[in-house]
């Protein structure tokens, strides 16, 4: 704690709120180097990533640069993309390759940030009241200058891992037209291929200063829109007829307000109302252990679907979104539009979504189309292999604490891993406020103790996971 001097009394309350002691210091290996994940951190906040003005390439160099640094030969390094802005770096720290390899993910790019909108510089990384503060502080840059400093850490302590540990910081996952794990994933396979990856979408969650969970995202839901459209001759709006666009659409559209899609839960959905319900009070913790049963208890089930987080995790939901139609104030409508957002359980189909809601609207003159190609995004199964070395490492760091699948009702870049058949997790050991989520926000910040025991728990997990088996 008396490394981060100037906290004032906050930091006091924060130490005494705190319920589990500080992570144990790794007996089995020299000590962390702090100063330098700091420095490395403090690097990559200060480029600027956003896909308007700043340069991934940059970034991606920069972190090459600090690898080629701590003795990683050149030949395993690479920068590389297809834009001049939007590089990637590929790094391999190599193993004996008794195992095929684990892969290191975290994007370098952040979501856009101006300067009057903020209390502060957003591109200057700054520490304040026991927070870092600066844009990408919480999304994505602690997970990569975790994970640089870590692999730096492994060359110092001449860990010899029993695969290969490849790093890929990549570009555009908020957006853009590059985004970087879709083009490795096309262009570059050999680099990226891996047996299992690591990402962000999980990590640790505190609560009123408590730490509440510890989760793995395994499973993302699959975005699909829908256009809903009715075409009609039309005519003068002096002479009405009872057959109009925007009518019909409106009474279909009410139809589907009242529809809901089935409850149905997955190995990950199952085991998180499970495991989370020891996280919330009762009544809700008996309705989320009685929704985890086969079948799911249809009255917990309904309890459940209130909670508008909670239903996203019980089942597909669509939901209109946008509305349009008519061409002039004094005309009959010729056409009239909805769009319907769907976020669908992974292992739904479109086509039976799409039936669905065609069902639901009960109107063959309501025509609906898929507005695009969903990007399937299978759940990343469950393994003890992966499942057990987390609970392990989390346990030893924070005693009592659940470790709680998850499945995320948006998407992050691991879902071109998972078409790929590349199982990836979304677990960083970072433990954030849920109420104070200022990702993609102003004043983005990241607890100074969530950074340094997110990077332990990294290094640790890491190294558990590419240790033969004897040594873990
Ligand atoms: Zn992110």
């Amino acid at each position: 704690m008396q490394r981060f001097p100037g906290t004032g009394s906050f930091a006091v309350a924060f130490v005494v709120a705190l319920p589990i002691a500080p992570a144990q210091p790794d007996v089995t290996s020299p000590p962390a180097d702090p100063e330098l994940a700091r420095a490395i951190y403090q690097e990559l906040v200060e480029i600027n990533t956003t896909d308007s003005s700043g340069d991934c390439t940059r970034a991606a160099k920069a972190m090459a640069a600090r690898l080629e640094a701590a003795g990683l030969p050149t030949a395993d390094i690479q920068v590389l993309g297809p834009d001049p802005r939007k590089g990637n770096l590929v790094a391999r720290l190599r193993g004996t390759g008794s195992r095929r390899p684990l892969l290191l993910l975290a994007h370098l790019d952040v979501v856009e940030a101006r300067r009057e909108d903020w209390s502060f510089d957003p591109f200057v990384f700054r520490e304040e009241g026991g927070y870092f503060y600066g844009r990408g502080t919480s999304d994505d840059k602690a997970m990569a200058a975790i994970f640089v400093a870590n692999l730096v850490r492994y060359l110092r302590d001449g860990f010899k891992p029993d695969r290969d540990l490849v790093l890929a910081l990549t570009a555009d996952e908020e957006g853009g037209r590059f985004n970087g794990v879709d083009w490795l994933v096309k262009n570059h396979r050999e680099l990226v291929d891996a047996e299992l990856g690591l990402n962000e979408g999980g990590g640790g969650q505190r609560q009123g200063g408590r730490r509440i969970a510890n989760t793995v995202q395994a499973s993302e839901k699959v975005f699909q829109s829908f256009r809903l459209e009715v075409r009609n001759p039309g005519g003068h709006s002096s002479l009405p007829v009872p057959d109009n666009a925007i009518y019909r659409l409106a009474e279909g559209l009410v139809r589907f307000s009242r529809f809901r899609f089935p409850v149905r839960l997955n190995e990950v959905t199952r085991l998180f109302f499970e495991r989370s319900a020891a996280t919330v009070p009762e009544p809700e913790a008996s309705d989320r252990r009685a929704v985890a049963r086969n079948p799911p208890d249809p009255a917990a089930a309904e309890r459940l679907s209130t909670q508008a987080y909670l239903n996203a995790r019980l089942r597909t939901t669509c939901v209109a979104t946008m509305l349009e139609g008519g061409h002039a104030e004094n005309a009959l409508p010729q056409m009239a539009r909805a769009t319907i957002n769907c976020r669908m359980l992974p292992d739904d189909k479109p086509a039976d979504v799409k039936a669905a809601i065609v069902e639901a609207l009960a109107d063959e003159k309501i025509a609906v189309t898929a507005l695009q190609d969903a990007k399937p995004s299978p759940p990343s199964p469950l393994s003890a292999g992966i499942l057990a070395p987390i609970e392990r490492v989390s346990s030893t760091m924070w005693p009592g604490v659940p470790v709680v699948p998850i499945m995320s009702s948006g998407a992050t870049d691991s879902l071109y891993l998972r078409a790929a058949g590349i199982p990836v997790y979304g677990v960083d050991g970072i433990f954030e406020d849920v109420d104070d989520t200022r990702a993609h926000g102003r004043d983005e910040r990241m607890l100074v103790t969530s950074f340094y025991e997110g990077q332990e728990f990294l290094y640790r997990l890491v190294k558990t996971l590419s240790s033969p088996q004897a040594a873990r």
